[in-house]
């Protein structure tokens, strides 16, 4: 399966290395994709794991599971991933679509970042967006990143 980050590479060769522990991600925008990538399979283990541990005490597995369970998401673009060697806070900013309870929804955040022994965790986010989706015409190109028409895809 191609990787739902978006990348074009297939899951296997791209965030699931990260995921599974076999690479590192190397930079801020990495483990964004790779957390995004988590909610998309609900892997909620792996998204808690990579909260920083200050952000991990307003977390708890059950609630990102859940949420995780709830949302089907769909696309991921990054829009803007800053240097990483020179601020202490890192940012990654992103859109994503995601299906909740038969409703579209769009979300774009700004993320920050930190590292944490050699590791980079995801600290906070600041949304900058969160609205309902209207929807294209059956016959219109999906709203996910695939080419088909809405009607035969996400509809
Ligand atoms: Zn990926
Ligand atoms: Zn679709």
């Amino acid at each position: 399966m191609l990787c739902p980050c978006g990348s074009d590479n297939n899951f296997d060769v791209c965030c699931e290395l990260i995921i599974s522990g076999k690479e590192k991600a190397r930079s801020p925008e990495k483990l964004m994709r790779s957390r995004y990538s988590a909610y998309a399979t609900n892997n909620a283990e792996y998204i808690f794991n990579t909260y920083a541990l200050s952000s991990k005490k307003s977390q708890t597995l059950a609630d990102i599971s859940s949420w995780a369970k709830e949302t089907t998401w769909l696309k991921l673009t990054i829009i803007n991933s800053s240097t990483f060697n020179k601020v202490e806070y890192p940012t990654v900013t992103f859109e994503a679509t995601y299906k909740s309870d038969n409703t579209f929804y769009m979300m774009k955040e700004t993320s920050r970042f930190v590292t944490e022994q050699g590791f980079w965790k995801y600290l906070d986010g600041n949304h900058l967006e969160h609205t309902e989706l209207t929807l294209p015409k059956r016959n219109d190109p999906c709203i996910c990143a695939s080419d088909r028409k809405f009607k035969k895809c996400c509809g």
